[in-house]
């Protein structure tokens, strides 16, 4: 079946399909094809699907998303997550970018959206690839970290339906084994250890 050269097999040669495929099929759960509605969709590369029917091929690319380590009061702040995935976990807020919008634009409307506070992005700080399971679908993302502040110092924090609360933590008592996704946690420990060398860098001089 999947080496057979259908509407989609039309490009010279059909590309061999790996084990990634099928787990494609496994992540998605996707049956019909969403252009034409037919269900005569395969497997076409690790992160596509294709319609022998109309010849469309879905791609399940990477998503973009941002999160912020706000540093407030001494500390960085962590939401509490109030919906799946992770429900109940710690989470940084953020979120996915929408459409024509850029990293740094998403973080701030996300925590906005989430805290209801304006922030100021101080730096980027790394990238690291994450799943997120919602409804049965598996979005692969990849989490932009960013260290910001709140735009206006002496900002109130209100939260949304979205997080149920939010909690402000020093650095060197974060609640690691309490933190939803793995991408953070591995964020967090890079921005920690920045803070070390940082403040080891300063004792030295
Ligand atoms: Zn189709």
């Amino acid at each position: 079946m999947f080496n057979s050269y259908g509407a989609c097999g039309s490009l010279a040669s059909f590309r061999k399909i790996d084990k990634g495929g099928f787990e494609l099929i496994e992540y998605t759960g996707f049956i019909y094809c969403p252009k034409c509605g037919g269900k005569n969709i395969e497997i076409y590369e690790k992160n596509a699907l294709c319609c022998k029917s109309c010849g469309y091929i879905y791609f399940h690319n990477t998503c973009a998303a941002t999160a912020g380590i706000v540093e407030i009061e001494g500390g960085v702040l962590l939401t509490i997550r109030a919906h799946e995935p992770k429900a109940g976990m710690y989470d940084l807020p953020g979120g996915f970018m929408d459409y024509d919008e850029s990293a740094e634009q998403a973080l701030v409307r996300e925590i906005r959206e989430e805290l209801d506070i304006d922030v100021k992005i101080k730096y980027y700080l790394t990238s690291f690839p994450n799943r997120y399971i919602y409804k049965n679908v598996t979005y692969f993302t990849a989490d932009l970290f960013f260290v910001c502040v709140p735009a206006d110092e002496n900002v109130r924090i209100t939260g949304n339906e979205e997080i149920s609360t939010w909690k402000i933590f020093k650095p060197d008592a974060l609640p690691w084994d309490k933190i939803g996704f793995e991408s953070n946690v591995k964020a967090l420990k890079l921005y920690c250890e920045s803070l070390r060398t940082a403040k080891s860098e300063f004792e030295d001089i």
